[in-house]
């Protein structure tokens, strides 16, 4: 009876959660009906025209619209109602804390949603570390050799390909599912206040190619966003693009890799030009040169853009970016030097780290913003509510 009793009131303080806003959502709310008066960002993103649909904001309304922005700061430079007008309208922070909240929300198994507040930049180093010497473990118990200063060893003579899938393949697997059911969950709560309708053909062309081009980064005019102070800039959407497209080219390296490896029988290690060398060397590059770039942008960002709790995470996700490109280059420059078994070594724990915290750091930030662009398009091409009340 009292287990009953128990689920009677989980429903319930769930179903509460869901009608009543936090103070962050409260907040976010307040601020865009200021907006939603004024106007005067409409052409800046897609949250101005997604709230111009909507005369009050619910919980998911708010979740929808705080993943649709992206802390550009451009509505903050443009406020005539920011600090110090007693208004204290701050767009780009405020949704911000609400988007940290949607990332534990929405986070699979629920429990983990706790990483988010955890995931720093030490503790992205130290798994790392931790990593590589349980790593080392295994390369020593494979290879009691290891150290031994007179033999270049290579990949397989440390590490063979069994071991190698046997540690990278359930840990791919489990982020496939955490990223999904986190995916499943948010499209589940903004789906309704967007329309229930799936994407056509051409919304979700559209939505790809402003993910893809990250249209929302040029700050409406294709200047840019600000980012240290009243200039715009376009720093940051190149180092986006940069970021992305060179973790897609190393993930492609990968895959052709494995296709070589089972489907043509042909082992590692590669020709510098066959193709999974040229893909990870290019993509090495980018990403090691992007994440580069983001670590400068975020450490010289204005401090009232963004919620600056969540610098820590930032840093943690975009350090194991700099770890895992610039130690995969690095064996590609000395994977036949006597260093390769420990960079070997530095280089899997690192993507091993980013990986287990993909679904639980910045990384789940583009899942749900990919998703927010979607029914975007789809709400963007209904006829506004409003209109139809009126009627
Ligand atoms: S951010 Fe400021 S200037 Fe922009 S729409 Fe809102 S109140 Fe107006
Ligand atoms: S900070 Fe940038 S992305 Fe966010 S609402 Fe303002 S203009 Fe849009």
């Amino acid at each position: 009876m009292q287990a009953l009793n128990q689920l009677v009131q989980d429903a319930m303080d769930t179903a509460q959660g869901h009608l009543v806003l936090s103070p962050n959502e409260a907040e976010v709310a307040r601020q865009l009906q200021i907006c939603n008066a004024c106007r005067y960002c409409e052409g800046f993103c897609a949250v101005f025209p997604a709230m111009t649909r909507r005369l009050s904001f619910e919980k998911n309304d708010i979740h929808y619209m705080a993943n649709l922005c992206h802390s550009c700061g451009a509505c903050l430079h443009a406020c005539q109602y920011a600090d110090p007008h007693d208004f204290q309208v701050n767009i780009p922070q405020s949704m911000a804390k609400v988007r940290l909240e949607t990332y534990q929300a929405y986070a699979w198994p629920k429990s983990m949603g706790k990483w988010y507040q955890h995931n720093g930049l030490w503790i992205a180093i130290c798994l790392t570390l931790s990593l590589a010497f349980f790593i080392t473990l295994i390369m020593l118990r494979q290879n009691a050799q290891l150290f031994d200063s007179t033999k270049v060893l290579g990949f397989y003579d440390v590490l063979n390909h069994n071991a190698l899938v046997s540690l990278f393949a359930p840990i791919f697997l489990f982020d496939v599912l955490a990223l999904g059911m986190g995916l499943y969950a948010f499209l589940s709560n903004i789906t309704p206040v967007t329309g229930e309708v799936a994407p056509s053909s051409e919304a979700a062309m559209e939505a790809t190619h402003n993910m893809l081009s990250l249209k929302y980064l040029d700050g409406g005019h294709g200047e840019g966003c600000n980012n240290e102070d009243d200039t715009f800039t376009l720093a940051k959407r190149r180092a986006h693009h940069m970021t992305f497209y060179g973790f897609m080219l190393c993930f492609a390296a990968t895959s052709v890799a494995t296709f070589y490896h089972y489907a043509l029988g042909l082992q590692a290690p590669y020709a510098w030009s066959s193709l999974p060398k040229l893909l990870g060397i290019v993509g090495g590059v980018s990403l090691l040169l992007g994440s580069l770039e983001l670590a400068r942008l975020n450490l010289s960002r204005h401090k009232d853009h963004g919620d600056a709790k969540q610098k820590p995470m930032d840093l943690g996700f975009i350090a194991l970016l700099i770890l895992a490109s610039s130690t995969g280059l690095g064996l590609w420059l000395m994977g036949q030097t006597k260093l390769m078994p420990l960079l070997y070594a530095l280089h899997l724990g690192s993507i091993m780290a980013l990986f287990l915290t993909l679904p639980y750091g910045k990384f789940a930030h583009g899942i749900y913003r990919g998703a927010s662009l979607v029914r975007f398009s789809v709400e963007k091409r209904q006829a506004s509510r409003l209109i139809l009340k009126e009627d």
